[in-house]
């Protein structure tokens, strides 16, 4: 029986209606069924695009090779292929040149935007705003599928807790509750409701799993860490993805306790396609089945290929080992024909979800990627994201918000002039000098007197691969004009911290404070005057010790995309209260590192002023972060009170209501993010001394009052036991409520079985 439909004339249409129930694998697999084993190992093959593909035909080389491939059959995706021209030129080869005429996916890094770039994932996760965060995913999707693609790597949902390793921009941070939320949000913004629909793409998890532990923070390192953190921290944000219907994963560079991710059936096999029920399909990170050679784990590309495969990884992203090897290993009895068949079977089933067999075309339409890039709708969306992801850090002194005119006001730092930092890493596809400047964005406010100076810059290069990016400047002959403009203004804004390309892949930092010269920049205008607002460009929580300690208005301005300078203005002269919260500690030091709201307390509990030498603590620093999680301020001002309990104890199915009174005590208008913390005190495997379980985000009128209700039950306080399963454990527990993970309200609550 052959019934597929497809528009390739290669596959025949069905006469009639299909028998089987589920129409999906019926149709999955009458084309599994016509194809040759190589045809099927063809399918879990992916290539990076050589983008000359319109010119003329590759003669040699890898590209001649990827191209042969392409032409026989054997290729079933491809990535970072910029356009549709380049994408409807693929993919005629694949469909109207090869045997089966089988559609390719189009993939393709689309992080935080296309060519219209939100702010960098972490600083969306600052906003706590799922709806918002959704819209912004929904963004990049629908501008990606104009272009021809189908499919993004991401979102990123690696829980991260060391500000050392430059990734920790691409993710939500450190807390698997508010990452699980945000999985959820960003994949079923990217997919939607209908992954044929027209402005949808295929979302990815990554990176599976526990690539942010890399030992000191440095990018690739190997990852020890026992099963309770797994489970209980990093899993989390992963197993919301796979429930919310992500379609692909992604395996992780990283060795794991030992194995590779790459090669880890534990990972890829028994949790994520056993335990979880994951029917979408595992693509292998960039060349990582060949890198288990320099892990130590494959002798040879063909042994790397055999247990990539046996672990559960379906698709080799740019290895060739799949393609060169597997059939090989098939016919040698080393694997299994069914697992072939399993994971081919995985990505056919994503292309008929796409509808790519109704219409391989469907994305390339170049009329309407005309239409959609950089679309005024996207702007407006984007502008929205990046106001909604700032976070006031600091504001004493009334310096926030600015006055609107009759201000002498100074720009001081590069990155206030800068067009490109904005858009942060990973931004693959857009334009250089495509955002709008800080300078910009005051610009347009023209009540004020305005002046520039550049004071010092930040690294002596800036290009997405290369290295120089280390290399910080020090250069100082800048600081002169600064600091003279800086004798007579009303307000100084700094614009320091991190390029864009100083956080990111390959981007990890032994010292995370503000790079090259900044530092000293910062205290000697601080000298001639103190009126400064800080504002923060950055990709990692920095230690920033000093100038909290002097600077009166701190603002964490991260890279916030296309729309950065018009956003911050707008939250500098108030005409959005900022309500950002922080997703990640900053710590006070980068020995402090990695630093975390839900550590354990040890034997010697954990405290700032201990008795003795023998408690947990640094001689040298305090315990303390510089600014906690879930920490950010408002132009105006919060009480939390009143914080009482439906019952003091619930058993079984039964729910406990908490509720708390917030009032805006301040004079303006603006929004809080509520959290709620819970503690289990007593456990089978020790807890955490506080833990996110729920957080809402309200807006009051000066002088309003809201009650807002939460409520606990089983799933609440659930956690992996030491039964090595997800359960509730009877005993005492407190809860916290307050606007950060420090400053709460508490109290006691029991769980009876
Ligand atoms: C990164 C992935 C990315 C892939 C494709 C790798 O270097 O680790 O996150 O999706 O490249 O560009």
């Amino acid at each position: 029986t052959i019934a597929v439909l497809s528009c390739s004339s290669k596959i025949i249409q069905p006469k009639g209606g299909f028998v089987s129930k589920n129409q999906l694998d019926f149709r999955v697999d009458s084309v599994l069924k016509l194809m040759t084993l190589k045809e099927k190992i063809g399918q879990l093959n992916q290539y990076n695009g050589f983008w000359e593909i319109t010119g003329p035909t590759p003669k040699e080389g890898q590209a001649a090779k990827k191209y042969a491939d392409l032409k026989n059959g054997l290729v079933g995706s491809m990535l970072n292929v910029k356009g549709v021209k380049d994408v409807r030129a693929l993919q005629k080869i694949a469909v109207e040149e090869t045997r089966l005429g089988i559609p390719l996916i189009f993939g393709f890094d689309v992080i935080h935007g296309y060519k219209t770039i939100s702010p960098i994932p972490l600083a969306e996760a600052a906003s706590w705003d799922l709806k918002e965060i959704k819209k912004s995913a929904a963004i990049a999707a629908e501008e990606a599928a104009s272009v021809g693609l189908n499919w993004t790597f991401a979102p990123m949902v690696d829980v991260s807790r060391d500000a050392r390793w430059g990734r920790v921009m691409e993710g939500a941070g450190e807390d698997p509750y508010l990452g699980s939320q945000i999985a959820i949000a960003r994949v079923q913004g990217f997919q939607g409701d209908d992954l044929k629909a027209r402005n949808t793409i295929l979302a990815c998890a990554k990176h599976f799993a526990a690539y942010a532990f890399a030992e000191s923070g440095r990018d690739y390192n190997t990852v020890d860490i026992g099963e309770s953190t797994l489970q209980n921290i990093v899993f989390p944000p992963f197993k919301a993805a796979a429930d919310a219907g992500v379609r692909t994963f992604m395996n992780s560079f990283n060795e794991l306790n030992g194995i590779p991710a790459t090669g880890n059936a534990y990972l890829q096999r028994k949790i994520l396609k056993s335990d979880w029920g994951f029917e979408g399909f595992v693509v292998s990170d960039w060349g990582s089945i060949n890198e288990m050679i320099p892990h130590g784990f494959a002798k040879d590309s063909k042994q790397a290929a055999e247990i990539a495969i046996n672990a559960g990884s379906d698709m080799d992203m740019e290895s060739s080992a799949y393609v060169d090897h597997l059939e090989t290993l098939v016919k040698e009895g080393k694997v299994k024909e069914t697992l072939i068949d399993d994971a081919a079977r995985r990505i056919l089933r994503v292309k008929f979800e796409l509808g790519l067999f109704d219409n391989p075309y469907l994305y390339c339409d170049e009329n309407y990627e005309k239409e959609t890039l950089g679309k005024a709708a996207f702007q407006e969306g984007v502008l929205e994201m990046a106001k909604k992801s700032i976070v006031l850090l600091k504001n004493e002194k009334e310096l926030l918000p600015l006055k609107k005119s009759g201000q002498k006001i100074v720009v001081i730092g590069v990155l206030a002039n800068d067009k490109t930092s904005p858009l942060g890493s990973w931004r693959i596809a857009a334009d250089d000098n495509s955002a709008v400047s800080l300078l910009e964005g005051l610009q347009k406010y023209e009540g004020n007197q305005l002046t520039y100076a550049k004071g010092a810059d930040v690294t002596v290069g800036r290009t997405q691969f290369i290295w120089e990016t280390k290399i910080n400047t020090t250069d100082k002959s800048g600081f002169a004009e600064a600091i003279a403009a800086a004798k007579n203004a009303d307000v100084v804004i700094m614009s320091l911290g991190e390029h864009g390309l100083q956080s990111g892949e390959g981007r990890s930092r032994t010292d995370i404070g503000l790079p090259g010269v900044q530092q000293e920049l910062l205290e000697e205008v601080y000298k001639v005057n103190p009126n400064i607002v800080l504002v923060l460009n950055n990709g990692r929580p920095l230690a920033i010790p000093w100038a909290d300690a002097h600077i009166p208005a701190i603002v964490e301005a991260w890279h916030l995309g296309t729309q950065s300078g018009n956003a911050i203005a707008q939250v500098l002269y108030g005409d959005y209260n900022p309500s950002g919260k922080l997703p990640m500690t900053f710590p006070r030091n980068v020995g402090q590192l990695p630093i975390y709201y839900n550590y354990k307390n040890t034997g010697r509990p954990v405290m700032n002023e201990p008795e003795s030498v023998f408690w947990s603590h640094y001689i040298d620093e305090k315990n303390t972060p510089l600014y906690p999680f879930g920490y950010g301020l408002s132009y105006t001002q919060f009480e939390y009170s009143d914080l009482s309990l439906s019952q003091k104890s619930f058993s079984g199915d039964g729910q406990i209501e908490v509720s708390v009174n917030v009032k805006n005590t301040g004079k303006y208008k603006g929004k809080e993010v509520v959290q709620l913390y819970i503690r289990d005190l007593i456990a089978s495997v020790t807890r955490p001394v506080k833990e996110l379980k729920g957080f809402e985000m309200i807006e009051l009128q000066a002088g309003a009052s809201q009650k807002v209700i939460f409520t606990i039950n089983k799933k609440t306080i659930e956690f992996f036991t030491a039964n090595s399963k997800w359960e509730a454990e009877p005993g005492d527990f407190k809860v916290f409520v307050g606007g950060n993970s420090v400053q709460t309200l508490e109290r006691d609550f029991q769980y009876l079985k």
